[in-house]
């Protein structure tokens, strides 16, 4: 209000100046479970905090007004410096089997769940957490921060996922600040706000079960199904009656196991299809909704190789690619052991996970075939698929170009895929099996259907790398850009082909480890 003003004329002004955005208030997260489950915690500021990026998809999707990021408080809400209307920062207590080994308590370490909206539009319950945002009581000796790069990824990441059509958690916001956070290096500290409808793993069941807490487990399961599995509660329901190896779940908490089995199966399927490889399976990194949660050293591969292994720290290749259906079946099993004190008999839980077995070939059969472009299923299809990899594997060749200009050879434009082949006799004896396989099909409508299902684009490393190159000189734009164009991974998008080309040399030297 200027100071000469009247009073009225004040009033006027503000009922006719633009509204502001507000940020609607927080719920308390996790309520209807209680103090066994999480520790109240204290915000821990950051200084002069900035905006890094924002993701309006994510916040249309959590129905934010929009402007909200306008809103005077967000920015120090969104880095953990200012508590907001309604919120009761928390901290969950999970546990977890870390590389095949059981690690006990962990927790969210650096991770603070400010609280739950409620979507306008249906009433879901968004939950709202910051990482990076300071020490908890679970954060054991680490430092409760995460850097900019990490952040910067699993920004991009998060919102890359959800754009492919794959379950994953959200990201709103990145906010940096200069504050310096000891890894290898010195670097500076961000927090990326993520959103879920629940921030759930399969180690939050593993601890109240590993720690004898039976009432506990029974609350948390509860809460689970309650919340994200009512049809648990009918458990013989949707169940095929012929399928004699897989007898219908006995109980609610055997329903949710099998329920849970079918999400992570058709999870993997959607991994694999795309080249995603997660690097950190761990028990505590698996979402009891299915999604893709914990974006650390993952990797959109390059030149396709079954063995590859994304996360530097792990010398054993526990989690590289094509061991990764077999490692969720693995965190299936720790989840039943889990669940056992619930469930009537081992017998009844093995029945209840080993869907997945089934579960998982069936669902990425049917993404491989919706790649080919095959509109039904038909015998050879299992060998053309493998062989498609085989293909790949044999020269390493770039996983997402070769989808997306498979394509264009459907349409007749074979050169540029055949360019990528080393082995053009090979790829031309594979090719003409799968033109065979889509006779009768018209194939202008077939390549069309093949690149809404092959992406263009994905969050290949050089791409992160170049972005938070930029932003750690100062500059956004590479964070905004990129996330522009990747939340449309099929469009053509020709003003930013670049981005979907081959790695540049320097790529193959990435190294992307647990530290962050
Ligand atoms: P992650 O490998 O990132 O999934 O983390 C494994 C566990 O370590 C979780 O309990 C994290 O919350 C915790 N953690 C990871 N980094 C930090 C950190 N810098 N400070 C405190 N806890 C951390
Ligand atoms: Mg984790």
């Amino acid at each position: 209000m200027s100071p000469d003003m009247s009073p009225d004329a004040a009033l006027d002004e503000r009922t006719t100046a633009p509204p502001r955005a507000a940020l609607p208030p927080f719920q308390p997260p996790l309520a209807d479970l209680g103090p066994a489950f999480f520790s109240d915690i204290a915000l821990h500021p950051l200084p002069q905090p900035h905006w890094v990026g924002i993701s309006q998809a994510a916040a249309q999707w959590a129905g934010l007004p929009e402007g909200w990021a306008d809103a005077p408080e967000a920015l120090e809400v969104f880095t953990g410096n200012r508590a907001h209307a309604g919120s009761v920062p928390r901290a969950s207590v999970y546990s977890g089997h870390q590389f095949g080994v059981w690690a006990g308590q962990l927790g969210d370490g650096r991770a603070c769940l400010l609280g739950e909206w409620l979507r306008p539009t249906d009433e879901q319950r968004i939950e709202v957490q910051l990482k990076g945002s300071g020490p908890t009581p679970y954060s054991r000796m680490g430092d409760g921060r995460a850097v900019l790069r990490s952040s910067i990824r699993e920004f991009l990441c998060s919102e890359a996922m959800h754009a492919l059509g794959i379950p994953t958690t959200r990201a709103l916001c990145v906010t940096g600040s200069p504050a310096p956070v000891r890894r290898e290096e010195i670097e500076t500290a961000a927090v990326v706000t993520r959103l879920s409808p629940s921030f759930l793993r399969f180690g939050h069941l593993e601890h109240f079960s590993a720690n004898g807490q039976t009432d506990e487990l029974r609350k948390l399961a509860d809460h689970v199904i309650d919340r994200f599995y009512p049809e648990a509660r009918s458990p013989q329901a949707g169940v095929d009656e012929a399928d004699k190896a897989h007898p219908p779940p006995t109980n609610a908490y055997a329903a949710l196991l099998r329920l849970v089995s079918l999400r992570t199966a058709d999870l993997l399927a959607q991994w694999q299809a795309v080249g995603f490889c997660h690097g950190v399976m761990n028990t505590d990194n698996m979402s009891l909704l299915g999604l893709t949660i914990d974006y650390g050293p993952f990797q959109f591969m390059d030149g396709f190789d079954p063995a590859h292994i994304c996360n530097h720290s792990d010398h054993q290749g526990r989690y590289a690619f094509a061991r990764q259906p077999q490692i969720a079946y693995w965190n299936l099993y720790a989840l039943g052991q889990a669940l056992l004190p619930l469930i009537d008999s081992q017998e009844a839980a093995v029945a209840a996970l080993s869907v997945y077995e089934q579960a998982f070939p069936k669902a990425l059969q049917a993404r491989m075939r919706a790649k080919l472009g095959l509109t039904k299923a038909a015998d050879g299809d299992r060998a053309l698929m493998d062989d498609a990899m085989r293909l790949l594997a044999a020269h390493r060749i770039d996983h997402t170009l070769f989808w997306r200009r498979l394509a264009s050879a459907v349409e007749g434009d074979t050169e540029p895929v055949r360019d990528l082949m080393p082995d053009r006799a090979a790829f031309d004896a594979w090719f003409e099996r799968h033109l065979a396989a889509l006779a009768g099909q018209d194939l202008l409508a077939t390549a069309a259907q093949m690149r809404r299902v092959n992406p263009k684009y994905v969050l290949r490393n050089h791409l992160g790398e170049q972005a938070i190159a930029a932003a750690r000189q100062g500059d956004m734009s590479e964070v905004a850009r990129l996330l522009q164009v990747l939340q449309h991974p099929f469009d053509e998008q020709p003003e930013h082909a670049a981005l979907a080309d081959l790695p540049p040399a320097w790529a193959a030297d990435i190294a992307i480890s647990c530290s962050s």
